[in-house]
């Protein structure tokens, strides 16, 4: 098929603009999936900074990082990502190349424990701030849970919103998925 699934997309955006050296952000570790496809991506001359509030999601990632020899170039952070600016050091604040956030739930654990749209878009915020020119921001939108659709409409209000000027926003969906189905928002400095 020639249209993408949501994460392939995803990962494509996210590929389009990393090369090795670089630093990037994870901002849901969740099972460790996208922060090993960053740590592939920036190798071990770059940074990847993963958070997670979840104990149990720090731990799969650090176990998934270390099965594939990745664990070297990343930092996990069990916090939320509200407060990447107190984790990530000055020197690799301003050199932040792409961000991911798959928000939601993690699979197979409390669906109660879900991402907000304060914290979300407080992160998403202090991200764009830090972003080098053409870097990206990947949100992948989950919101068939309780609460899902909120933070749903409440990024969809604030990346509508972001100057043009200083921003290019894409939205990529399905829209004849039943059981609402997840989509993309990509947020790309100037
Ligand atoms: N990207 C993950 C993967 O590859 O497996 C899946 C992420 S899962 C859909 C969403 C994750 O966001 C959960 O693990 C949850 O604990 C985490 N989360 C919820 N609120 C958060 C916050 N404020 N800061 C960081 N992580 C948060």
């Amino acid at each position: 098929m020639t249209l993408q699934p949501i994460l392939n997309y995803a990962h494509s955006l996210i590929k389009a603009v990393i090369n090795h050296g670089d630093v990037a952000v994870d901002a849901t570790c969740g099972n460790g999936h996208d922060t090993l496809f960053l740590s592939s991506l920036v190798g071990k001359e770059g940074y990847v900074y993963g958070f997670d509030i979840q104990k149990q999601a720090i731990a799969q990632t650090e176990e998934r990082l270390k099965k594939h020899c990745a664990e070297e170039q990343v930092t996990l952070v069990q916090d939320s990502h509200a407060q990447i600016a107190k984790y990530i050091p000055a020197s690799h604040q301003f050199e932040i190349k792409a961000a991911i956030f798959n928000l939601g739930y993690l699979p197979g654990s409390d669906k109660n424990i879900v991402t907000t749209p304060q914290e979300t878009i407080a992160s998403v915020k202090q991200l764009l701030s830090f972003l080098q020119p053409g870097g990206i921001i990947v949100l992948v939108i989950y919101h068939g849970h309780a609460g899902g659709a909120e933070e749903k409409d409440a990024l969809v209000q604030y990346a509508t919103s972001l100057e043009q000027k200083s921003f290019q926003v894409l939205q990529y969906g399905f829209i004849n998925q039943r059981n609402s189905p997840p989509f993309i928002i990509a947020i790309e400095k100037k």
